[in-house]
């Protein structure tokens, strides 16, 4: 098994050291991570200019780019052999509901989709402790479990882990995406230049966060593992929105 990790945490980020670390003999390990935090990059492309691949004396290579960017240039051309699964993690901090929509983590394992297997994002539900261990240790077992998972096309898991000792987790928990309430405001400043600046405000709380959610599931000392779909076409609302389409009338209306 060849496995590509990233992160969008960086390079230098602990989490992605103990998901190296934790996956060391599994198989051939590469990773490629963004030179810096890139957290909340989402599914960003470099498209004007050039990116830089270095490679560390640990043998990590960093783009100075986007975590999209890194998995993209891995898969398409940066190797000469193919990947079998991406791993995109450990994740300092939650990656739960409206979380993902924002996240580089899962953005990095969004963009191995194509590879056929389901890519991962792993996520630390951080309360301080820091236990990527437990976190590398979960992403072990998936990678380790010999029996095939069909996920369908271009599907990724969503995996949080709470930070406790491996021996404290509850077990294991298929959820679906809960929801956050509204983010809290921009908080302003001044700049030490006398200039009006904006920090943006704390993610809001879990919102629709019930049993069967992913915000549920970790609060209860479980890992939560989301199956994500990249399909945005609200496929419920076609018909609705053909019939609202075809009495548009375009003889007479739409003009001054
Ligand atoms: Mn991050």
């Amino acid at each position: 098994m060849r496995i590509l990790l990233s992160n969008d945490d960086g390079v230098h980020s602990p989490g992605l050291v103990a998901l190296y670390e934790g996956l060391k003999g599994l198989g051939e390990l590469e990773v490629v991570a963004p030179d810096r935090d890139h957290s909340g990059a989402s599914n960003a492309l470099t498209l004007n200019r050039p990116l830089t691949v270095e490679q560390h004396p640990n043998g990590f290579r960093s783009v100075d780019g986007t975590p999209t960017d890194c998995v993209h240039l891995a898969v398409n051309g940066l190797f000469d052999t193919a990947f079998d699964r991406v791993v995109s993690g450990i994740n300092t901090h939650a990656n739960l509901g409206d979380d993902i929509i924002y996240s580089g983590t899962v953005a990095a394992a969004t963009e191995g989709r194509h590879l056929g297997l389901p890519a991962i994002a792993v996520s630390l539900v951080n309360n301080g402790h820091f236990h990527y261990d437990t976190a590398a240790r979960v992403v072990r077992l998936l990678l380790e479990y010999k029996q095939a998972l069909k996920l369908g096309p271009r599907s990724i898991l969503n995996v949080n882990v709470p930070d406790l000792p491996w021996e404290q987790l509850s077990g294991f928990r298929v959820t679906r995406l809960g929801h956050r309430e509204r983010a809290e405001g921009a908080v302003p400043m001044t700049c030490p230049r006398g200039k009006q600046r904006y920090w943006i405000g704390a993610a809001g709380q879990g919102g629709d966060a019930g049993p069967g959610t992913d915000f549920h599931a970790v609060r209860e000392g479980y890992v939560s593992i989301t199956p994500v779909h990249i399909d945005m076409t609200r496929h419920e609302a076609l018909s609705g929105l053909r019939e609202w389409v075809d009495g548009l009338d375009m003889t007479t209306g739409g003009q001054s």
